[in-house]
């Protein structure tokens, strides 16, 4: 079976600097896989690649053996893709379940915005989306925070809700960037406990790291990158013995 997500060959250049470097992945349905590196190695790089931010200056991403090249971001997530940010990206002054339905309306676009609230059936409508937002606010353990803002939420917190957020338009791929940056060590591992449960409700998930620590345990595979460049992948156990993943983690002579 081909692979749920495939990248042949990805590069990106900014002006002179080679930030993503003729970078080939492959993810599988139903799998973990971690990207990891140093800080400035690319893996923002290749979200905004595979979300359609930016377009490769060469190569070939595809999503179930369909090319994603040249779409926009809107139509990258209607295929299945949904994403999260590095840096928190929530609506601060809405209340936390109307940041996951706006989620939700990724799918359905304009017309229920539009609609909303005037008719019987987009009445119906927004009620079933008010309800499965409540279960997945479940889900990520925020539910009797639903009618807070946003902006209320302590910071772990807020990364929980862009994931629900992020999952309300039932993706088959999730990309998570840094899901427990800034999040303190016992927030940190529930993070990684909620990455495997979204693992275990069927969707994919792409992650990136900068601690190679935090994703050893949950990942299928790991691929590693540095400058831009791919210097190891494989199983847990091997990409953290590899001497080229600990000379670009802890430095020469390490
Ligand atoms: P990481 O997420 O691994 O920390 P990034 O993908 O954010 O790394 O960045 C990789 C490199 O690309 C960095 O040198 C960064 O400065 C550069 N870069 C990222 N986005 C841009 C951009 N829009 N314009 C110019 N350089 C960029
Ligand atoms: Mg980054």
């Amino acid at each position: 079976m081909s692979a749920l997500l495939s990248l042949r060959s990805v590069s990106k250049t900014f002006g002179g600097l080679a930030a993503v470097k003729s970078l080939s992945l492959d993810v599988e349905r139903g799998a973990i896989v971690s990207l990891i590196g140093p800080n400035g190695a690319g893996k923002s790089t290749v979200f905004n690649l595979i979300t359609g931010i930016y377009a490769p200056t060469d190569g070939t991403i595809s999503l179930d053996g369909r090319a994603l090249n040249g779409m926009k971001p809107s139509a990258v997530a209607a295929s299945g893709i949904m994403r999260t940010f590095q840096n928190i990206r929530l609506f601060a002054f809405m209340s936390v379940l109307d940041n996951v339905m706006v989620g939700r309306h990724v799918r359905m676009r304009a017309a229920v915005w539009d609609g909303a609230f005037h008719t019987p059936s987009a009445r119906r409508e927004e009620s079933a989306v008010a309800q499965s937002a409540m279960q997945l606010l479940e889900f990520v353990g925020l539910r009797r925070y639903a009618h807070e803002w946003a902006r209320n939420l302590p910071y772990g917190m807020q990364r929980r809700l862009e994931i629900a957020r992020a999952l309300a338009p039932e993706p088959s791929l999730l990309l998570l960037d840094e899901p427990a940056a800034g999040t303190n060590p016992a927030e940190k591992q529930a993070l990684m406990d909620l990455v495997t449960s979204i693992r275990d409700r069927g969707v994919t998930v792409l992650l990136i790291e900068h601690d190679m620590r935090l994703v050893m345990g949950i990942s299928d595979e790991i691929h590693v990158l540095d400058y831009g460049e791919k210097i190891a992948a494989g199983l847990p156990e091997t990409v953290r013995r590899d001497p080229r993943v600990i000379e670009a983690y802890l430095g020469k002579g390490a």
